[in-house]
């Protein structure tokens, strides 16, 4: 299945959450079994030789696709969850919002000096969020390798911000 079948495999919901906003809703092609299968094989590609020891996925559908994307390369799975989920002690990183901020945080024993790092999210917009994780990774001396997403909203210049990151995203808007 090529990225263009994939494509249709994701539903646009106009005004979700809040009017103006286009949502990518992923779930039509989540319940697809080959659109599964052949999103994570897509993700996991160009990270195959890198050698990585640790997935980091993004609250929410990061978890998803990171856990899948963390078994087809043999590596640990580890979340960056929003304020307040993780029982463990955190390192946190405020990031801002288009209005407003925002923060994500890590357990601060989930990746270490040796671990190389892919960090994995389901979309990137602004790419507020995918910098945040990033910091966070290097915040606590690991690796970061890569980072990749299943959709790019590539108007909106995300890359722009993650820039040091070799990222990759599967489908582009
Ligand atoms: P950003 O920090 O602007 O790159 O936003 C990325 C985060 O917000 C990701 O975790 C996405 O799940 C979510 N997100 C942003 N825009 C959209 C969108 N149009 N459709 C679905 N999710 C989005």
């Amino acid at each position: 299945m090529s990225a263009d079948a994939l494509r249709n495999l994701i539903r646009d919901v106009p005004d979700f959450p809040k009017p103006g906003i286009v949502f990518k809703d992923i779930t039509p092609l989540l319940r697809d079994p080959q659109g599964l299968e052949n999103s994570v094989r897509l993700l996991a590609e160009p990270f195959r030789d890198a050698n990585i020891t640790m997935v980091a996925g993004i609250e929410s559908r990061g978890f998803i696709f990171g856990s899948c994307v963390a078994r087809i390369l043999g590596a640990g799975f580890v979340p960056i969850r929003k304020p307040g989920k993780l029982p463990w002690t955190t390192r946190s990183h405020e990031y801002e919002l288009e209005y407003g901020k925002d923060k994500l945080e890590i357990h601060d024993d989930a990746v270490s000096k040796n671990d190389r790092v892919l960090i994995i999210d389901d979309v990137l917009a602004t790419g507020g969020t995918l910098a945040a994780a990033a910091a966070l990774v290097r915040a606590l001396d690991a690796t970061l390798i890569g980072a990749a997403t299943v959709i790019e909203l590539s108007f909106l210049e995300g890359r722009r911000k993650i820039v040091g990151v070799d990222f990759h995203s599967v489908i582009s808007y």
